[in-house]
Formats: C-alpha cells, structure tokens, sequence
C-alpha cells in the first residue's frame, strides 16, 4: 500500500463545502486540498489514485461515546455486551472513537478500557477513553481523577458519570462540583478538554445538577458534555436551553430510528437537531454518539420487555443521512455533529476536518443515498467500496 493517496474529484466537505476538489494524503496526514493535484515526486513514490467522482468526501467519524469495552450486565452477568470489533467502527465511518465504561464499574474498568483502547488503537484507528463510569467516587485507574486525565495519555476526561437516573451513585452537589472542578484544572494542566460526559436519565430532575454547577460555582457550561439528551421530550426541553445558554449536548443515535421515537418517545435526533438550529443556536453545539455496545431493553408494541439488544454505531450515518434526507439540513451542517464538532469540544488535535495538517481520516459517501464507500483511517485504507479491508485480528474470514 501507497505512502501517497490522492482522492480525485470529490466534492469535499471539510466539513464546511470546499467544492470538487482533490485531496493529497501524505503518510497519515492530509497534505493538500486543491484542484488537479499533482503527485508526480519521482523516484521511488508514486501516488495511488482514489476515484472519488460521485462521492462525497467528508472527515473520519468521532464517535464520543462508545461501550468498546462492552457494557450492559444490567440483568444479570450472561446480559454483559460484547466488545467492539474493528468493524464496528470502520464498516460505520468511525476512524476515532472515545471509549467510556457505564453502569458496570466493577465488572468493567479503567486497566481492560485502557487496554482495549491501545488494541483497538494498534489496529488503525484512534483511541481515547474517559476515566470512571456511573459511579461516584469516579473509579480511576491511578486512585486519582486528575492523575488519570493528566498522566494518561488516552484518558481525556471523565464520564459516564450519571445522574437523575435510578442506576446513578446519586451524587450529591458537593460531589458532583468536585469531579468537574478537577476535570477542569486537569484538564488545563495537560492540554486536554477535561470534558465531564454526563449520562442523564429519565427522571424528572433532568440537567438540575449541571446547571446548579454552572450558576453558583465559575465552572462553564462547556466543562460538561451531557448525553442521551433526546431520551424523552422534557429532557430534551432543557437541554436545548442549556444548549442556548452556551452548552454542547450530545444525542444519542439509533440503529432502528422509527422504533425509539414511535415506542419509546424518543426525540428523533433529526428534528431535534431541526428545532436546535431553528432556535437559532450555533451548529456547532451538538454533538451526536452511539452509546454502541451498550445494551438496549427492546420492547414491543404494548410496551412489554422483550428482551435485550446491542447498540450499533451504524446510528451515526443514519442519523445524518435522515438530516439531510428529511429535513433538509445539509450535509455540512449535519455532519459537524460526529466531526468537527466533537473534536473542538473534546480537544481532538488534528481530528475531524479535511484540511492540510490534519490526520488522513477520511469517509467517502455516494452522493446518492448517502453510502458508506471508503474509510481512510490515518492514510490507510480501512474498507473500500462497502468491504472491509483492513481486519480486525480475530476477524479475518
Ligand atoms: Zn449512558
């Protein structure tokens, strides 16, 4: 495989629109964005060509919270959700993933995230982790929030810390201040965002203690990154004025769209995303992820439990794609929700936009339907024309 790519003729979203437009890749770098891009270096090097007429050239997909470890065990151990193959990020778009440990602290933990993290990472795509799970005290790998997120180079904030959930330790204000105080001054000591992923259930108190933090203590709206913000209609009220009051929310997509928001009264993340933008809030305060691997009660018409499902992070193009499809949002715009945007809020150097400089994360979509065609993670072909190419090392056919 060729240490030079250049993707000819794409229409190339950076994920603002740029034009057609070719896209020279260096090794793992974008080199150039431009028009009939030479790559004639002599010698040795020759360019391999990419086609990428008809397509769609956006950046690599940031999933921000993902269960890479597996989750679940909610019912018991035999309910403990596998873990993330490489397939399901590259066959979904996602080169960069931020892998994170829910209800189960125990059974999961920071040493196997960790570990899973570098695997995943050793196989071509680009690994972060937040340090904790539910719990409070957060469990931390070192004994320290701060020392995790300041001495662990893939450890880039702290969450899924949940609140006004049955599941949650029920922190209390004092509690909860502290973990996003030490986010934050750990997070200025070593470059990183310090992000508080905040897991929100379904109760009633909804954001109450993230925004008791942002009114009586000076820690910012932007300390916290909360989820799962579309889960019922009343969250997502308050959420979208957290959003206007200067917040990132991040919704948590769906595999099976129409079932959520028909049986489960969801918010179908594209007319939320409608109604945040209508509010005339930035399109750069959202963030969609794919909560994938973790488990999922599955019910049926009459609402009765039927058992339990996996979340798949092929939620994430679909979710963009009903944006654009059915509500006319474009692709730009839709697309900041799993590119740029989680790289700003996240501090993702060199992640989630197609310029020069930047790591050679790249999705082409057919401009038709919006398809998965090719994955470039970090200058390598991950899969191409819809098949994997780059294997998992348990799972060559
Ligand atoms: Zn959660």
């Amino acid at each position: 495989m060729g240490m030079v790519k250049i993707i000819r003729n794409a229409k190339v979203y950076q994920p603002e629109y740029a034009g057609v437009k070719d896209i020279l890749i260096l090794g793992d770098k974008i080199a150039a964005v431009g028009e009939n891009l030479k790559a004639d270096f002599g010698g040795a090097l020759k360019a391999e060509e990419i086609n990428g007429e008809g397509m769609a050239a956006v950046p690599g997909f940031i999933d921000g919270h993902e269960h890479i470890l597996g989750g679940g065990g909610e019912g018991g151990f035999h309910t403990r959700t596998p873990e993330a193959g490489l397939k399901d990020l590259t066959m979904n778009g996602i080169t960069t993933v931020v892998g994170c440990i829910g209800t189960d602290g125990v059974g999961r933990d920071m040493t196997a995230l960790l570990a899973k993290a570098h695997g995943l990472e050793n196989e071509g795509v680009t690994t972060y982790t937040y340090t904790g799970a539910y719990q409070v005290p957060v469990p931390t790998l070192t004994g320290s929030l701060m020392k995790d997120i300041m001495m662990l180079d893939k450890v880039i904030g702290v969450g899924e810390v949940a609140i006004s959930d049955h599941r949650s330790s029920q922190p209390s204000f004092e509690e909860f201040a502290r973990i996003a105080a030490d986010a934050r001054v750990a997070g200025m000591l070593s470059g990183k965002a310090g992000i508080v992923n905040v897991h929100l259930g379904d109760s009633p108190r909804k954001l109450d203690l993230i925004l008791k933090v942002v009114r009586d203590t000076e820690i910012p709206a932007s300390q916290f990154l909360p989820t799962h913000v579309n889960r019922n209609a009343a969250l997502f009220d308050e959420c979208l004025e957290f959003a206007k009051d200067g917040g990132t929310i991040d919704f948590t997509g769906n595999e099976d769209i129409d079932y959520w928001e028909t049986i489960c009264d969801e918010v179908r993340v594209c007319k939320g995303i409608r109604r945040l933008l209508d509010m005339g809030i930035s399109s750069d305060r959202f963030t969609i992820s794919s909560d994938g691997q973790g488990s999922m009660p599955v019910f049926n018409t009459k609402g009765e439990y039927q058992g339990i499902g996996i979340g798949k992070a092929s939620c994430l193009l679909k979710e963009v794609r009903e944006c654009v499809q059915k509500e006319n949002i474009p692709l730009e715009t839709a697309v900041k929700g799993i590119t740029s945007n989680p790289a700003a809020i996240l501090k993702l150097n060199g992640k989630g936009h197609i310029k020069p400089g930047f790591d050679a994360d790249i999705c082409l979509l057919t401009e038709e339907g919006l398809k998965l065609d090719t994955v470039i993670a970090r200058g390598r072909i991950m899969v191409e024309k819809g098949k994997q190419t780059v294997f998992g090392t348990f799972e060559r056919s």
